[in-house]
């Protein structure tokens, strides 16, 4: 039988608004030595606006090319160019695109005026053989393309979650020996937000798929040791739920985010974190510290 006090860990958990969904997810937290954080919605706020628009002479048309190809979208990308455009005109644009397919970790295919209408990053003109400028500051980029041609840039920017440097800062002093950051978002700004939080490792440029081999090539890592103690460490993933729920599944702990979270993500998850505030997991991990050394 579980010992009482593995109860009194997860209860003081719950009291910090975190729940633990069974006692062998305390005893993880409390040899966790790698964590791995997405970075949209989990370090940042997912929250996005546009704040660059070029060439300075087409942003009219770009921004309205970008309107209709993320009409049915809800990413938050597409939320934030379709605000952006309502802002600026006043009004929705009702010109008609057809058969808009999402690409996830891509962006978006539609047609317009008969001819193949092209937003999101760079690896989607590439994959449809079209050169563009590319853009290397901060921000995630959506690259505008229609029949054949780059028409140009619009520049959006995700802000940093108040607590998240604080969050990394807390996890390193506790003795979690590796941060990781994966994001599907460009090389540039996802090292810009890995740099400004302290986080030792970034992938960028991943695929959804690509998220799930990585956390694998990590756990393989962190077991490669052979002691006792090197056999005994875990890996944490933390995720705010869009396509995450099968690298929730993959760690050894699965962390989500309990109010912007996806259901899928929750039902996934070993641990949520009801408030979404990331500081809270540095606490857990003491708590279930402390209660480790009570039941051993
Ligand atoms: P993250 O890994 O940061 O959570 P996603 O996997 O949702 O991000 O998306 C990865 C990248 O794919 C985005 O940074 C963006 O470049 C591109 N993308 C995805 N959906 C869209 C869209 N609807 N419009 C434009 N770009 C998109
Ligand atoms: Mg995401």
């Amino acid at each position: 039988s579980v010992p009482l006090s593995f109860f009194g860990g997860i209860g003081a958990a719950s009291k910090i608004g975190v729940l633990v969904k069974g006692s062998n997810y305390l005893e993880a937290l409390a040899d966790m030595e790698t964590i791995v954080f997405d970075k949209t919605g989990t370090l940042t706020k997912g929250e996005f606006k546009v704040t660059k628009i070029f060439p300075e002479e087409k942003q009219d048309e770009l921004l309205k090319l970008a309107y209709l190809a993320e009409k049915y979208s809800d990413h938050p990308i597409a939320q934030s160019i379709r605000d952006a455009y309502l802002e600026r005109t006043g009004e929705k644009a009702e010109e008609k695109v057809e058969d808009a397919k999402e690409i996830s970790g891509f962006g978006i295919q539609a047609v317009y005026r008969g001819k193949e209408l092209l937003a999101g990053n760079e690896k989607l003109m590439k994959k449809f053989g079209i050169v563009c400028e590319q853009y290397e500051g901060a921000g995630t980029v959506v690259q505008i393309a229609w029949d054949g041609a780059f028409l140009g840039t619009i520049v959006i920017s995700d802000t940093i979650k108040e607590g998240s440097k604080e969050a990394i800062r807390r996890l390193k002093q506790s003795g979690v020996k590796k941060t990781v950051m994966l994001t599907g978002d460009k090389k540039t700004a996802g090292e810009t937000v890995a740099r400004e939080l302290g986080i030792d490792t970034v992938y960028t440029e991943l695929l959804p798929g690509d998220k799930v081999e990585k956390v694998e090539s990590l756990l393989e890592e962190l077991k490669r040791g052979t002691s006792k103690e090197e056999k005994r460490a875990k890996l944490a993933f933390v995720g705010d739920g869009i396509n995450d729920a099968p690298v929730l599944g993959r760690a050894d702990v699965g962390i989500a985010m309990g109010s912007m979270g996806s259901d899928a993500a929750i039902e996934a998850a070993d641990v949520v974190l009801m408030d979404d505030h990331t500081e809270k997991i540095a606490q857990v991990v003491g708590i279930a510290r402390k209660t480790l050394r009570i039941v051993k």
